[in-house]
């Protein structure tokens, strides 16, 4: 899992090297594609299909643009400056799965975007601080909800982190919502990928027609990091990083 972490976060870093006005989503995916083959890897989300009255998801990469919270389809949508994207990527490395998501600025962006993604990834900084043993999982969830209401930013209910292993979607979930102390409790060897979504407005969200991309309902930009984290005695141990 570790080496799939580090293909995963690799992939990251090249794809968002490659995020300027001008680009199309379709071409980084094309990037992210590319390099996880090169790794002897297999990109997870490429014709996945969870459900059988969902199509199979066409891309190596989630690009979900502005309004677009998670599950943006990649296509010949060009980017703009003052956009923000969100790169969402699973690698399967020999059967075992990473998962994560950075959200990055195409050129210069509004300074309330900027707090945006920053609060972001200190929520997603705070609930892996959390995740060690002797605690429990509403641990890592309170401390996400803590940052999101402390920023006054929505946060949608219905999407957050997860088991992962051998399969992208393991148990237990794990919300970015909940009381502290309850829940199951974390030991060594579990795998989970926390994931905060944080709204310039409201939590309420909704799905395209195209039946993957959801979108907030007031349409106000999101953000979304990731990484995919082991419990170890010695504590967290962030297994998607470069
Ligand atoms: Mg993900
Ligand atoms: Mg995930």
């Amino acid at each position: 899992m570790r080496i799939a972490g580090r293909i995963l976060a690799q992939t990251l870093q090249r794809v968002s090297a490659h995020v300027k006005p001008g680009v199309t989503t379709l071409e980084l995916d094309q990037i992210a594609y590319d390099f996880i083959k090169s790794q002897g890897a297999i990109p997870t989300f490429k014709g996945y299909h969870p459900h059988p009255s969902l199509p199979p998801f066409p891309g190596t990469l989630c690009t979900s643009v502005n309004e677009e919270i998670v599950h943006g389809i990649p296509s010949d949508r060009k980017l703009k400056e003052g956009d923000i994207i969100t790169i969402d990527c699973g690698v399967i490395y020999r059967g075992w799965q990473g998962d994560s998501a950075v959200t990055v600025g195409v050129g210069k962006i509004k300074p309330d975007l900027e707090k945006l993604m920053k609060t972001t990834q200190e929520s997603l900084a705070a609930g892996i601080e959390q995740a060690k043993a002797g605690n429990r999982l509403g641990d890592i969830s309170h401390a996400i909800e803590q940052q999101v209401r402390a920023g006054g930013y929505g946060s949608p209910r219905e999407y957050g982190g997860h088991g992962i292993g051998r399969r992208l979607w393991e148990e237990p979930s794990v919300p970015n919502h909940g009381r502290a102390g309850t829940g199951v409790p974390l030991r060594p060897g579990m795998v989970i990928a926390i994931e905060p979504m944080l709204n310039l407005g409201g939590d309420e969200t909704e799905t395209l027609d195209d039946m993957w991309t959801v979108v907030t309902r007031d349409r106000k930009p999101s953000a979304h990091f990731e990484h995919t984290v082991a419990i170890t005695k010695n504590g967290p141990d962030i297994l998607t990083l470069a």
